[in-house]
């Protein structure tokens, strides 16, 4: 809709701002005089004021029209709209110094806000400028190995690899320890498909297990029943932040020889006690999609507690080359690479790591002071001490027994500008995966999935968007009627 449309001539009849309004089904038109300036607006209610008082549909819009209107300037941000826009006011017009008018702006035009909106006003582009400049755009170059050592170092000297994203992270590090056929590897049933699917891809069996209740992260009791003489491995996933209850699933892969695999795409920056997650197991991985807390477009990294692991996964990265002898092959190796240019985004991004964590982690408060205001929600499990949830995506969960459910609460928030989306399916009732879990053992994770929701988490959301989400979210939960 253009802002065209709105527009009703000042000599205009009553039946041709009727017809405007029609045209545009927003209920509202602006009045503008001979100079395109705006006089007036006219609603529905407007003209039918008027008609009552006896005005006829011919006469000039002028009689019914209201001067007393709400207007912006051209250049009101996002932030500043919010503010106007409410459920008397919903389009406003927008107007030019001299009162000429421009744009309009409502509920669905403004940005809309994002789940996960990068941030990438640091050193992005001078690195990626760099690296263009210089000619090292693939493989080689020092943004990747700057781009390791920097995540090594944050991660208590686990030696890392880059990889080309969170998926094949997974994948070789599976491989890289020698899981494959004949293999059982234990995984959450409420986990984004690619954990489950690098298990089948190296031949290995997945084995789902259920979640605990509160922190929506694989249950250690679950693990402990679910080990066969053929389990290898277990694989936590620290799901949107939260880290697992690392010490019992330490304790279970201890007594019975298992190899731990932590997926920690979603967690980059949170901690359990005191330390990195990814710093737990024999391997973690990590991905930098584009909505993840730190990005490459696509990107990914594995970090190897032992040294041999690492070596021999480095390899693997590069077609399984010797490291000696080049283009002899010893083993079917893969091109998992990152490349510079990715790495030269993904220093940039290590540089303001701390800053989008510590971004991710207020905004949370923010959600969780507002949202704790309505019954009808159950809100992300606190921190024990030592803990840090990193809030990659803030989620909750909307009660069972609420009067409405999640996914007319996600397009309550759509019609709103506001993205949002639901928790994960749960694996098994996928078709791929059908025959790896039995949703009578899983019945956490199918409640969770129904039930649960995330919420705009970019370290770029403004404190007044945050707050224009809950107060959206409050005022459904409070005003909602069954239709
Ligand atoms: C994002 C993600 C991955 C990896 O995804 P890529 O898109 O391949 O980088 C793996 N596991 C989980 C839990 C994820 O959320």
């Amino acid at each position: 809709m253009e802002i065209r449309d709105f527009s009703i001539g000042g000599d205009a009849t009553i039946r041709s701002a009727m017809e405007v309004l029609n045209k545009t089904l927003m209920g509202i038109g602006f009045v503008v005089d001979g100079d395109g300036k705006l006089t007036g607006t006219v609603t529905d209610g407007d003209i039918r004021r008027a008609l009552l008082k006896g005005h006829t549909i011919s006469d000039e819009v002028g009689v019914a029209m209201n001067r007393n209107f709400v207007s912006l300037p051209m250049a009101t941000s996002n932030v500043d709209i919010l503010k106007v826009l409410s459920d008397k006011v919903k389009v406003i017009p927008l107007v030019s110094e001299s009162g000429v008018l421009k744009d309009y702006a409502s509920i669905r035009k403004i940005r809309r806000i994002s789940v996960a909106a990068p941030s990438l006003g640091g050193n992005e582009l001078a690195y990626v400028t760099d690296c263009i400049r210089t000619n090292w755009i693939s493989s080689q170059g020092k943004y990747v190995r700057e781009f390791e050592a920097k995540f090594s170092e944050y991660h208590d000297g686990y030696k890392a690899l880059a990889v080309s994203n969170g998926t094949v992270a997974l994948h070789l590090a599976l491989v890289a320890l020698g899981i494959g056929e004949g293999d059982e590897v234990i995984v959450p049933d409420l986990t984004f498909a690619a954990s489950i699917n690098a298990i089948l891809y190296t031949g290995a069996t997945p084995v789902l297990a259920d979640v605990d209740a509160d922190s929506w992260n694989i249950d250690p009791e679950v693990i402990e029943r679910l080990i066969t003489p053929r389990t290898k491995a277990i694989m936590p996933v620290h799901l949107y932040g939260q880290p697992c209850d690392m010490q019992p699933i330490i304790e279970i892969a201890g007594a019975h020889n298992l190899l731990i695999v932590e997926d920690a795409a979603e967690a980059l920056g949170s901690l359990y006690q005191s330390r990195p997650v990814g710093t737990f197991g024999d391997v973690a991985t990590f991905s930098f999609f584009g909505n993840k807390t730190i990005t490459t477009g696509e990107g990914g990294m594995v970090i190897f507690r032992d040294e041999a692991a690492y070596e021999r996964a480095a390899v693997l990265r590069d077609h399984g080359m010797s490291k000696t002898k080049r283009y002899w092959h010893n083993e079917v190796g893969f091109n998992y690479r990152l490349t510079n240019l990715q790495a030269a985004i993904g220093v940039a991004q290590m540089e303001r790591m701390d800053e989008f964590v510590d971004a991710k982690r207020r905004i949370a408060g923010l959600y969780n002071e507002e949202l704790t205001k309505s019954a009808h929600f159950v809100l992300p499990l606190g921190e024990e001490v030592g803990s840090k949830n990193s809030y990659w995506l803030y989620t909750f969960l909307v009660k069972a027994d609420s009067p409405f459910s999640r996914d007319e609460l996600i397009a309550f928030l759509a019609a709103n500008g506001i993205e949002s989306r639901p928790v994960f399916y749960p694996l098994h009732e996928m078709p791929p995966y059908t025959q790896y879990g039995k949703a009578s053992e899983l019945s956490r994770s199918i409640a969770i999935s129904k039930t649960g929701i995330s919420l705009p988490s970019s370290p770029i959301l403004e404190k007044e968007e945050v707050k224009f989400i809950c107060e959206r979210i409050l005022y459904y939960a409070a005003h909602y009627k069954n239709s």
